[in-house]
């Protein structure tokens, strides 16, 4: 079969590779919808460490062609939602009451791209099918389920490790895709005042759109000053969901003594964090600092279309570019890599 992603560390390219089959438990899918992310390019750029011969993707809607002889909930034909985040539910980690992106060790749960090809792939492999996938609901457009797989369900995580409360002052940092969804859970939360650092216009716009009250730019001088300036001091959480290794120390410098910083952004391996002393109140300022991944499964997912289903929430306004065609996974691709300044998501809709 035919899959795209790195030839090796920096070469994006087609590659054939030998079509996956299931284990008892697993599903093999055909995708009908894709979508490139920050972490597709960062990886191909040797972001998480050299890497070859591997077929990139993690976001997809699909239809299942094969299962495994003890999966109960799918069947050939069925139209699914794949969510980037595919644990194995007997992980320790899990069984420990950990319900976050690392079954067995750090980011044991993302299969794709770590311990296995991805989904820009004539077919994928998805392990524990019943418990990781969810049927595609009807009524809902396939692009708005394609940006729960990983768009929602990682901005929404940014927010829950937040602990984003009513009426509460939140600053999101970064403003891509995973902020932008980042600042639509944190007014579905009940947020008070949502403070949004980031450049782009139709970004900003998007953000305003989804709650956002003021907009910072890091173009323009200090965030932190710009944050203080504008709320005359702390602010009770901040999430990050852009910018350097710089941005650490930024987010706990404006949070309050007793705040959470949240944070979801892809660092490099490269990175070091350095945080003054005094930011951090010598040591002794109760400030959480969070960081994770996005939790994967199918329960989540479900509960993410819910949202989607009953009219609360519509992030398909984050395609902003689209392709059709399983060959046009290239140009998606090498645009999300190129991001330009109009670039919010792209999306490729594939029928076979
Ligand atoms: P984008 O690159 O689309 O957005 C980054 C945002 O950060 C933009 O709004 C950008 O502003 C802003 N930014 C850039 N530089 C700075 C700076 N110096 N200070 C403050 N803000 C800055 O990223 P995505 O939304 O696609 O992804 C965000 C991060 O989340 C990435 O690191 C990605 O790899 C990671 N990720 C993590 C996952 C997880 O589970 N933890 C899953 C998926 C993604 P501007 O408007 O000027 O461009
Ligand atoms: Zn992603």
């Amino acid at each position: 079969m035919r899959g795209y992603g790195m030839i090796k560390t920096g070469q994006p390219g087609w590659l054939e590779k030998e079509k996956p089959t299931p284990g008892p438990l697993d599903a093999i899918i055909r995708p009908i919808a894709l979508a490139p992310c920050s972490s597709d390019t960062h990886t191909m750029h040797g972001g998480s460490g050299p890497k070859e011969n591997l077929i990139l993707g993690h976001e997809a809607i699909g239809e299942v062609v094969e299962t495994g002889d003890l999966v109960c909930k799918f069947k050939p034909g069925d139209k699914v939602v794949v969510p980037c985040v595919t644990p194995d539910w007997t992980g320790r980690y899990i069984q420990e009451g950990r319900y976050t992106a690392h079954d067995n060790h750090m980011m044991g749960s993302f299969k794709f791209l770590i311990a296995k090809d991805g989904t820009f792939a004539e077919f994928f492999h998805v392990n524990m099918a019943d418990a990781n996938l969810a049927h595609l609901p009807p009524g809902i457009a396939i692009e708005s389920a394609l940006m729960t797989v990983d768009m929602m369900s990682t901005g929404f995580h940014a927010v829950e490790l937040a602990e984003v409360g009513y009426g509460e002052t939140v600053v999101v940092i970064g403003i891509g895709p995973v902020g932008l969804m980042a600042v639509a859970g944190t007014q579905l939360k009940g947020a008070g005042r949502i403070i949004v650092v980031g450049t782009r216009p139709n970004c900003v716009k998007i953000a305003k759109e989804y709650g956002a009250t003021d907009v910072v730019s890091y173009k323009d001088g200090d965030i932190v000053q710009q944050v203080k300036d504008l709320t005359g001091g702390s602010v009770d959480k901040v999430i990050i969901a852009g910018g350097n290794a710089n941005t650490l120390a930024q987010a706990i410098s404006m949070v309050k003594t007793t705040g959470i910083v949240s944070s979801v952004n892809y660092y490099d391996a490269a990175d070091t964090f350095t945080i003054p002393a005094p930011v951090w109140g010598l040591g002794m300022a109760n400030i959480d600092i969070r960081g994770g991944f996005c939790p994967g499964g199918a329960v989540r997912i479900e509960k993410l279309l819910n949202i989607i289903k009953y009219g609360r929430l519509d992030p398909s306004k984050l395609i902003t570019h689209r392709f059709d065609g399983f060959e046009k996974i290239e140009d998606a691709f090498l645009l999300m890599d190129k991001k330009p300044a109009d670039l919010i998501k792209p999306a490729i809709f594939i029928k076979w």
